[in-house]
């Protein structure tokens, strides 16, 4: 009898508290800047996609989920012909994102993914690519690497800067 009272009683005292629960969707919770969610694909500045389909990212990715075809334009540039990214494998680790050589890939606190249907979790090229330059704004990695075209070395093509010399940047 005594124990029923207790637990009365600490229900009572309960029904006063602060809720630990929110009511999501209405009430969002606070995601830190860092934190890893939704994948997108960045431009550079001057609007042009960054990804240079390396492979490198799907290379460091542990569980196999990126899937990048490379395409080749006129001047001998490699673009992602296709670029998949199967979120229902993803473990938002990030290393994808530490791989990429350009910034083309990137994490973004974006966590509302959820499907039903597995098969759209599956993300192609258009649904990763977004028209910002996300968390690196001013990088461009052919005007830090230079282009070599058709019988031009890098920095030689008309109004093309030269290089960057990386090791002007050490500390
Ligand atoms: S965050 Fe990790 S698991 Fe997800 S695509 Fe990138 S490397 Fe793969
Ligand atoms: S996203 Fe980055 S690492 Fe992946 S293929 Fe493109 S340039 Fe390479």
């Amino acid at each position: 009898m005594l124990s029923i009272l207790r637990t009365i009683w600490m229900i009572f005292l309960h029904s006063f508290r602060k809720r630990d629960t929110v009511l999501y969707p209405e009430e969002k919770p606070y995601l830190p800047p860092r934190y890893r969610g939704r994948i997108v694909l960045t431009r550079d500045p001057d609007g042009a996609e960054r990804c240079v389909a390396c492979n490198l990212c799907s290379v460091a990715c542990p569980v196999d989920c990126i899937s990048v075809i490379k395409g080749e334009d006129e001047s001998g540039r490699w673009y992602p012909d296709t670029f998949q990214i199967n979120f229902s494998r993803c473990i938002y680790c990030g290393y994808c994102e530490e791989a990429c050589p350009t910034y083309a890939i990137q994490l973004t606190p974006d966590f509302e993914m959820g499907e039903f249907d597995r098969q759209k979790m599956v993300y192609e090229k258009s649904d990763l690519t977004i028209s910002g330059v996300g968390k690196r704004p001013g990088y461009n990695f052919y005007r830090v690497a230079g282009m070599a075209v058709g019988g031009k070395d890098k920095g030689e093509a008309e109004n093309e800067a030269e290089p960057v010399d990386v090791k002007t940047l050490l500390p």
